[in-house]
């Protein structure tokens, strides 16, 4: 048995829990989880707000640790291993989109919390729990010192989410790229734009991150609500990730493109935008587009990357039963810039 937090019904409070992972086989890794991060749509699941969510249900999916057991034929990975687990736990291995390496976008991608397994309880549980049983071809490494593990969790999910669109469209020198949303994902998104070599603009709602936005790397500080200091940049954006959690008017983003630049959503709010002004895109050939977290081998390529770059998450460490605060703290913008669970607290 192993110790974790989670909600009971959508509306409880998360609470102390045992669960049972699954007896390592052949290709599997168990992982003694040293931290894990706190995304926001960990809240979306564990309050039901996509549906369908089972209970009880143990969220986490920015898992750091440390390899304790190995299957006999796993040859990636040995034990002591410095390892983590992000969003991805299996696909189907064999679709179009698993065999291009994009598992991301498998219809039968399992997810690391709520999806089918045969494992008990029948679904998928989490990382705010002692430890996890995975398929080597899902597991990260981590190049990253050791002293840094609690602050690279969040790259597992905050950290893929946004490198990958900014990857796959091309931000980089002599590119504006916008990051919507300084949160968990959107203070990555700056972090990692400026390490690509873009010229980062960050929008806020919180006048009171505007100045520590600069220190992220975000080379100007836009207040979304301000409209003045919003026309200033009409149609001069290449790329612009949105991040935001929550349902809002599209076209003031839309708006800031040049022609052809690209608006992509990254935020899964609970309820939908207002429906985006069509002539916006049509007048400069714009685009709306969304993206899924990232593939495994992406992933690892944004590790390695970070551990290149010396980029890490800024965090706030928790204790596990400091969980329920730390949501309402979330929902109220007041953490810079991701909670990150200590998971030695599970006992506790
Ligand atoms: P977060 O840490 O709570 O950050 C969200 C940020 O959005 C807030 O810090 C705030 O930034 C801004 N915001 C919140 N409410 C707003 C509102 N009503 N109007 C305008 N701005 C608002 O959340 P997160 O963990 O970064 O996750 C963000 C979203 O991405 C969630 O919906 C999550 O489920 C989703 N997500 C998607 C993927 C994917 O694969 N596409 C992966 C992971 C997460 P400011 O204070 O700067 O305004
Ligand atoms: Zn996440
Ligand atoms: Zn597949």
């Amino acid at each position: 048995m192993s110790h974790a937090y989670g909600a009971i019904t959508a509306t409880s409070p998360l609470e102390k829990l045992t669960i049972q992972r699954r007896a390592v086989g052949q290709h599997d890794i168990k992982i003694d989880i040293a931290y894990c991060g706190v995304c926001h749509s960990d809240i979306h699941q564990v309050r039901s707000e996509w549906e369908g969510t089972q209970y009880p249900c143990v969220p986490g999916h920015e898992i750091v640790g440390r390899v304790s057991e190995i299957g006999e034929h796993v040859s990636k990975f040995k034990i002591g291993d410095l390892v983590g687990v992000g969003c991805i736990v299996d696909s189907c291995r064999h679709c179009a989109d698993c065999e291009e390496g994009l598992e991301n976008y498998c219809d039968n991608m399992i997810g690391t919390y709520n999806f089918p397994t045969p494992d008990a309880p029948g679904y998928t549980l989490g990382g705010y729990s002692q430890d996890i049983v995975v398929n080597e071809n899902y597991v990260l490494k981590i190049k990253h010192n050791e002293q840094q593990l609690a602050e690279v969790a969040p790259l597992l999910c905050a950290g893929i989410t946004t490198y990958s669109p900014l990857r796959h469209w091309s931000a980089g020198p002599g590119k504006k790229v916008g990051i919507v949303g300084i949160g968990g994902l959107g203070h990555m998104g700056i972090k990692l734009a400026h390490a690509m070599g873009a010229y980062v603009v960050a929008f806020t709602t919180s006048k009171s991150k505007k100045q520590e936005a600069l220190a992220l790397g975000a080379d100007e500080v836009v207040i979304s609500k301000d409209v003045n200091e919003m026309a200033t940049h009409q149609r001069s954006f290449d790329l612009i990730v949105n991040t935001v959690a929550a349902s809002h008017n599209l076209d003031i983003y839309t708006q800031l493109l040049k022609r052809d630049g690209t608006l992509t959503l990254v935020g899964a709010p609970a309820s939908p935008h207002q429906s985006p002004n069509v002539m916006n895109l049509i007048m400069k050939r714009r685009s709306i587009a969304g993206s899924m977290i990232g593939s495994i081998a992406e992933t690892q390529e944004m590790l390695d990357f970070c551990a290149e770059h010396n980029i890490v998450a800024d965090i706030e460490l928790i204790a596990a039963n400091e969980i329920n605060i730390a949501y309402e703290r979330m929902l109220k913008g007041d953490i810079k810039y991701r909670f990150v669970i200590d998971n030695q607290t599970l006992t506790e």
